[in-house]
C-alpha cells in the first residue's frame, strides 16, 4: 500500500494533523494502536488556543455541543490564601476559556470530521513496529494490525505516537531528557453538591493538590516528589487519604473511594525534546518530539499545535508530490522555539516553586511574592493566563480546504 502521508498515532497531534492534511486534500493515513480513544485519563483540557483552531475550520460551535465544562480562571490555595493565578476572559481568542472535555469524546469528534473527507483513512488497532527505509531515508513503517503484517509506503512518515514513540526510536533519532524533580498521581473522587466549585492548585508544606472540577466528580493530580512512590506506597492507602483530606480541605467524606492503589495512576514527569525533529522522509511531533512537564498542562495544546504548524508547511508541498528534507526542517524552526520557551518556564517554576513546596515542613511566614502581585495587580493575571491559554506564538490555520 501507499500513500502521501502515513501518521504513526492517532492522539491529538496525529489526528489533527491528518483532519487538516485530509481537509486540503492530501492523501493520508492514520494509524493508531488501540481499537478506540476509550483509555485511562490524559488530560481533558482544550486550551483557548485550540478552539481559535477548531474555529478556523469551521469546527468550533459543533465541538462546543459536545457535553463540556467552561474554565474562566484557574486559582490557587496557598497555605491557606486563595489566590487568581490566571483569568482566561480578556484573552484574544473566540471563546476566552479553558474546556475541559474527555480526551477520548475530542478524539473520536476529530475523527469523525476527518472521516467526511475522501482523502482521510483511520486503522485502529493498527501498531506501527518499525520505520522502513530506502536509501538512507525513511520511506514508509511495517504495521500490525489483528495478527497480519503490512508494509505501508508514504512519500512522509510522521511520528505522533507519544513519548514512547516507536517510530522516533526505529529511526534512530536520539532525545534530551531535561529532567523533572516531580512525578504525579492521579485519580478521581465523586464531587457532592456542598464542594466547592474552583478547579485549581492547593499547596501546602510538602505537598500540592490539583482539583479539576468535572461537575459530577473531582479529578485530582496530587504532586510527589520524582521516585517517591514507593515510600508514598509503604505509608499505606490510609495515610495518603488522609493527605488527600487534609489538603483539600472538602474530600474527606469521599477519598475511601480510593480503594486500593490500582485506583491511583503514576504519570512519570519527563521533559524531553528532540535535537533534530525529522530525518529524510520522517517528522516527529507532539509528545514524539518532546514530552512537557504537567506544569500548565499544555501538552495537548503543543501537540495540536505542532500539527497545525506541520499542516500549514507541508500540506502543499505533500499534495503536489514535491516535499523536501527543508521543508520538515522548516517546521521544526517554527515550533522548536515555543516548545523551548515553554519547557524552560515550566523547568523554571518546578525548580524555583514545586521542589521547595515539596521540601518545606512549615508553613512559611507569608505568601511569596509573585502570589502577593497577583493577588495585588488583577492585570497582572492576564500573563500566566496567556502563556497556559493561548501559549508561546500561537498558530492559525492557513490552508484552504480542497475544492
Ligand atoms: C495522566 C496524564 C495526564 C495528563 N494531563 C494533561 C492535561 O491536563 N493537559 C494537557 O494538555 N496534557 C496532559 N497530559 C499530556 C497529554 O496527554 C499529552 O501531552 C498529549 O496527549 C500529547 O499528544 P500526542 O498526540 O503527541 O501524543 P499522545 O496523546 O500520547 O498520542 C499518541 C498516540 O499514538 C498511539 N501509539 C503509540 N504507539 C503507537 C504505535 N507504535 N503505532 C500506532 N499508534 C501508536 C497511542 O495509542 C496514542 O493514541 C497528560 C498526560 C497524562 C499521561
Amino acid at each position: 500500500m501507499a500513500t502521501r502521508c502515513c501518521i504513526a498515532g492517532g492522539g491529538p497531534a496525529g489526528l489533527v494533523l491528518g483532519y487538516l492534511l485530509a481537509r486540503s486534500g492530501v492523501p493520508v493515513v492514520v494509524l493508531e494502536k488501540h481499537d478506540d480513544f476509550l483509555r485511562d485519563f490524559r488530560g481533558d483540557t482544550i486550551h483557548p488556543s485550540t478552539l481559535q483552531v477548531l474555529e478556523d475550520v469551521g469546527l468550533l460551535d459543533r465541538f462546543l455541543r459536545l457535553p463540556h465544562q467552561e474554565i474562566g480562571e484557574l486559582t490557587a490555595d496557598v497555605f491557606g490564601e486563595v489566590v487568581v493565578m490566571a483569568d482566561f476572559r480578556h484573552l484574544p481568542a473566540p471563546r476566552p476559556f479553558l474546556v475541559l472535555v474527555p480526551q477520548w469524546d475530542f478524539l473520536d469528534f476529530i475523527a469523525d470530521e476527518a472521516r467526511k473527507f475522501p482523502h482521510f483513512e483511520l486503522r485502529m488497532g493498527a501498531r506501527v513496529t518499525r520505520v522502513l527505509e530506502e536509501d538512507g531515508r525513511v520511506a514508509g513503517v511495517e504495521v500490525s494490525q489483528r495478527g497480519d503484517t503490512q508494509e505501508i509506503r508514504a512519500g512522509l512518515v510522521v511520528a505522533a505516537d507519544g513519548r514512547h514513540t516507536t517510530v522516533r526510536t526505529s529511526a534512530g533519532l536520539p532525545t534530551t531528557d531535561y529532567g523533572a524533580p516531580i512525578d504525579v498521581l492521579w485519580f478521581h473522587l465523586p464531587r457532592t453538591p456542598e464542594d466547592p466549585s474552583r478547579t485549581g492548585g492547593t499547596m501546602r508544606p510538602g505537598s500540592m493538590l490539583v482539583t479539576l472540577n468535572r461537575d459530577t466528580y473531582w479529578q485530582c493530580a496530587y504532586v510527589i516528589p520524582k521516585g517517591s512512590l514507593e515510600a508514598l506506597r509503604a505509608r499505606g492507602l490510609p495515610a495518603f487519604r488522609r493527605s488527600v483530606a487534609e489538603i483539600s480541605g472538602f474530600l474527606g467524606d469521599v477519598v475511601d473511594r480510593i480503594a486500593s492503589w490500582d485506583d491511583v495512576k503514576l504519570l512519570s514527569v519527563q521533559v524531553s525534546r528532540m535535537p533534530r525533529w525529522w530525518r529524510d522522509g520522517l517528522l516527529c511531533i507532539g509528545d514524539a518530539a518532546h514530552a512537557m512537564s504537567p506544569i500548565g498542562g499544555v501538552g495537548i495544546n503543543l501537540a495540536i499545535q505542532d500539527a497545525v504548524a506541520a499542516a500549514n508547511l507541508l500540506a502543499a508541498p505533500l499534495r503536489e508530490g514535491r516535499l523536501l528534507p527543508a521543508h520538515l526542517e522548516a517546521v521544526q524552526r517554527r515550533r522548536e522555539w515555543p516548545t523551548r520557551v515553554t519547557q524552560r518556564m515550566q523547568i523554571a517554576l518546578q525548580d524555583a516553586l514545586l521542589s521547595p513546596l515539596l521540601a518545606r515542613t512549615d508553613v512559611p511566614a507569608g505568601v511569596p511574592l509573585p502570589v502577593r502581585l497577583l493577588q495585588r495587580l488583577p492585570l497582572l493575571r492576564r500573563l500566566p493566563a496567556r502563556a497556559i491559554g493561548m501559549g508561546v506564538r500561537p498558530e492559525r490555520v492557513r490552508l484552504p480546504p480542497a475544492g
